[in-house]
């Protein structure tokens, strides 16, 4: 479909000003080519006077927004479509409480679950692996020294990163949260984070070997002190990602991020980081509204059974 998508905060005003003009956008980009039953994937319905649509083959009645994120909600889509806005438009994002303050939402709890539904939203199902050279390393978040290098964090989450060679800058990147530095969990985020056939630059720790049986070229970069700057200059793009990763995890978010939460604010910082150089924010406003009705609905219950909200 033609990607249609506003450009400043104006045009999004007006472009949805009403609440009808935010469904026919969803349909638009959920049915593209028209209504597909997301019950029997039947190609003919319509729709009623209140939106629902029915399906002629199974008679079945979806709204628009059925098996989204956006299913069962009680506040507008307009609401709704400020928040994206408010998320895809400002570059480290928005945290739960500026969210609640802007939109004027009744519960920091509300502010807190949208935004957490947003970030599910942020993982495009089928994305591409990285490709070429990619450097590849793991660091410690959370715990009370932030920034520690080592393998044997307590209190902290462990988490690899992945970032792509691209000329001296840095491409795409993958972040990961592994249970710990083994062979087994390092090669299961290579395997989901990289296209075989790539080269993984990684530096001498063991338990990395092996990726040539996994289809990978491994280049090896040895540390010879166990100074961080060597390690820094030894594979510049991770440890650069590291150090942003962290920067956004105590600015935007002020540390208040749960370790229990952490893959989805991974996902945020993936979302944001691959998309830096888009020159429009309105895309990624786009962008974040079309991988929302691509998913599954998540309520509220079964974003907290992994712990609490907190500020
Ligand atoms: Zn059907």
């Amino acid at each position: 479909m033609d990607p249609n998508y506003p450009k400043t905060l104006l045009e999004m005003e007006q472009q949805f000003a009403t609440e009808d003009a935010c469904r026919q956008y969803l349909r638009q980009l959920r049915w593209p080519s028209g209504f597909v039953c997301p019950g029997c994937q039947g190609e003919v319905g319509w729709p009623d006077r209140l939106h629902r649509w029915t399906c002629q083959r199974c008679r079945r009645q979806f709204t628009v927004t059925a098996g989204t994120i956006f299913e069962g909600t009680r506040l507008p889509l307009q609401v709704w479509f400020r928040a994206v806005w408010l998320v895809t438009s400002q570059k480290s994002g928005a945290s739960a409480l500026g969210l609640q303050r802007v939109l004027g939402l009744g519960s920091y709890e509300t502010a807190w679950s949208w935004l957490h539904k947003l970030r599910r939203a942020m993982v495009r199902p089928g994305r591409e692996g990285l490709k070429g050279t990619v450097e590849v390393d793991e660091t410690f978040v959370g715990g009370v020294t932030p920034g520690a290098k080592g393998r044997d964090g307590e209190g902290k989450a462990l988490v690899a990163i992945a970032a792509e060679q691209d000329g001296k800058g840095i491409g795409r990147i993958r972040l990961g949260r592994i249970p710990d530095a083994s062979s087994a969990s390092l090669h299961g985020f290579i395997q989901q984070a990289i296209t075989p056939g790539s080269v993984v630059h990684t530096d001498g720790w063991a338990p990395y070997q092996g990726l040539e049986e996994l289809g990978y070229a491994h280049s090896i970069t040895r540390l010879k002190g166990k100074s961080k700057t060597a390690a820094a200059e030894l594979l510049p793009r991770v440890h650069r990602v590291a150090a942003l990763l962290k920067r956004w995890l105590l600015g935007t978010h002020q540390g208040a991020v749960s370790l229990k939460h952490l893959d989805y604010y991974l996902d945020e910082f993936t979302f944001r980081f691959n998309r830096r150089r888009s020159a429009s924010r309105g895309k990624l406003f786009f962008r974040l509204l079309e991988q929302a009705v691509q998913i599954s609905p998540v309520t509220y219950g079964e974003i907290v059974q992994q712990g609490t909200p907190h500020q």
